[in-house]
């Protein structure tokens, strides 16, 4: 199936399934923005959790803090947000439909390596085990020919974005022929920037009220409250702050569903260091991260680094940890070397001393800043992609039957468990409620007697349940159910007695955590 459909298929899944639903729907909706339905509230959640107890209960010298979005404007003219935070918007005057000029450029890129992937996949396919790729790569003149393309590309798009010069942003898009995608053409408008804050007003305009930001990264909240936590919870260097948050960002493009919203949620880390100390643990971070992301046990040649062409103008070093999506590599996380930047900048601009004290070195110095920021949205739309899957299963009287499964990692699975009395009666149902009652305070569990098992089970595989359990009359005579695997749909005969056990040992995120480096 093309991966495009595939995708058109999971955002109807998360519809359909009560995941994720599109913003003020019965008003025809509001564009990049989303509401996370109830099972979808539970896999976000259960994606926070895990994040948040790797960072701060698994590390001794990282805290957690949640700042307020509105806070005083004059941080988002220190931090450089005010005059900086744009991306360059380009128009085509045919559609009228607006676009980002460098992701344009960036599209174009992605086109000529997907060429070259395709050569190498048919290339692969043809030769087999004696396929060499590297010399491949480095020979094939088709290879060769899209390689040359696009570097050409790069080498000019990077020195236009260090010049940031928007001319030549244009000029690109002429010179490659990049079209618009609707209507066809290639009549676009010069090239300028657009500044992604939303503001608002705060207070009663008789008493003047004054203009204040959603905030677009939830880091400057922990920047201004660098000093309140050092000092109040005696912090030594190197420690981190960490937070989850909502950010606003006037995207100048909305698409591809929750991968770029208007209103979405982010998960930061800024990690404070010595001054000189930073690429070391800008090297530890981008390990420590990726495997964060590995230990869910999908793919490894989904996930790969990728290292800023243009740096922000307050970090010395940037990668991201991009992820293959139905519609490519995209970045999911950033990790920066913000240097000293923003506390120098809040020092400027509030006038207070934003300074640490290090007694072996017996000095004080503005601290290095190591950051690692991601969007739990696109996490979320990440790890959906991955779980979704197609399966066609051979019966025993040789037909094939279908379903959707959900193979979400179980410890971030919405509903752990579904409870099924065989039938509404004899007592069954009150036995199926008592082994919920039993375990609804560790595992958050489902009850369903409707329909008949195979439609149930086929419910569950949909969300992503990882054990089903189902009582008949012998449950009654020797307190046993079955219990069914969602992976393998292997069937088992326990004692309920031993369904804490045997749903503690499979659902629970410690196995995630003990992957971790
Ligand atoms: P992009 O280049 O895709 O616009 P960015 O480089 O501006 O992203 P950062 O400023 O590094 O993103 O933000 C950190 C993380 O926040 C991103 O890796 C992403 O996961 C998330 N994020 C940023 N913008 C959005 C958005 N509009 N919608 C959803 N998540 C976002």
């Amino acid at each position: 199936m093309a991966q495009e459909d595939v995708f058109k298929k999971l955002v109807a899944h998360c519809k359909e399934y009560g995941f994720v639903f599109q913003s003020s729907e019965i008003y025809d909706g509001l564009s990049a923005v989303y509401d996370y339905a109830q099972l979808g509230v539970e896999l976000k959640n259960n994606i926070k959790k895990y994040w948040w107890d790797s960072m701060v209960k698994l590390h001794e010298n990282v805290v957690g803090i949640d700042s307020a979005i509105f806070m005083h404007p004059t941080i988002w003219k220190a931090s450089g947000h005010v005059d900086a935070f744009n991306d360059p918007l380009i128009d085509n005057k045919d559609s009228k439909k607006r676009y980002r000029a460098d992701v344009l450029i960036e599209d174009l890129m992605a086109k000529y390596e997907t060429k070259m992937d395709k050569e190498v996949a048919k290339a692969k396919k043809k030769f087999g085990e004696t396929f060499d790729e590297a010399q491949f790569r480095s020979t094939n003149p088709r290879v060769l020919a899209n390689k040359e393309k696009m570097d050409a590309v790069h080498t000019r798009f990077v020195e236009a974005l260090d010049k940031n010069d928007l001319n030549e942003l244009k000029q690109i898009i002429i010179d490659n022929e990049i079209a618009c995608p609707i209507s066809g053409t290639k009549n676009w408008t010069d090239v300028r920037q657009f500044n992604l804050m939303f503001s608002t007003d705060m207070g009663s305009t008789s008493d003047g009220s004054s203009k204040i930001y959603l905030r677009p990264e939830t880091a400057q909240g922990i920047f201004v409250n660098y000093l309140n936590v050092q000092k109040t919870g005696r912090m030594k260097i190197p420690f981190g702050i960490a937070q989850i948050g909502k950010a606003f960002r006037n995207e100048i493009v909305a698409r591809q569903f929750i991968f770029r919203m208007r209103e979405f949620e982010q998960m930061e880390l800024q990690f404070f260091v010595r001054p000189g100390d930073e690429m070391k643990w800008f090297e530890k971070w981008k390990e420590t991260r990726m495997s964060w992301h590995k230990a869910l046990g999908f793919p490894d040649d989904k996930y790969r680094f990728h290292d800023h062409d243009k740096l922000a103008h307050y970090a010395n070093a940037a990668t991201d940890i991009e992820f293959k999506f139905p519609f490519g590599f995209k970045e999911v996380e950033g990790i920066h070397s913000r240097t000293d930047f923003d506390l120098k900048q809040h020092q400027e601009f509030s006038g207070k001393k934003i300074q640490y004290f290090d007694p072996e070195l017996n000095k004080s110095y503005t601290p290095y800043v190591v950051e690692t920021s991601i969007g739990v949205d696109r996490m979320f739309l990440q790890i959906m992609a991955e779980a979704y899957k197609e399966e066609k299963i051979e019966k025993e009287n040789g037909k094939v039957d279908e379903r959707v499964v959900l193979k979400l990692p179980p410890a971030l699975a919405p509903v752990k468990l579904c409870v099924m009395p065989l039938v509404k009666k004899d007592g069954l149902p009150e036995k199926a409620r008592e082994i919920i009652n039993d375990l609804k305070f560790d595992f958050n569990c489902q009850y369903d007697e409707k329909d008949s098992i195979g439609k149930r089970y086929r419910r569950q595989d949909a969300i992503g349940t990882p054990f089903c359990v189902t009582l008949d009359h012998q449950s009654l005579e020797d307190n046993t159910v079955t219990i069914r695997h969602r992976d393998t749909m292997a069937q088992e005969r326990v004692e309920i007695a031993n369904l804490y056990e045997i749903l503690k040992a499979g659902v629970s995120m410690k196995d995630l955590f003990k992957k971790l480096k």
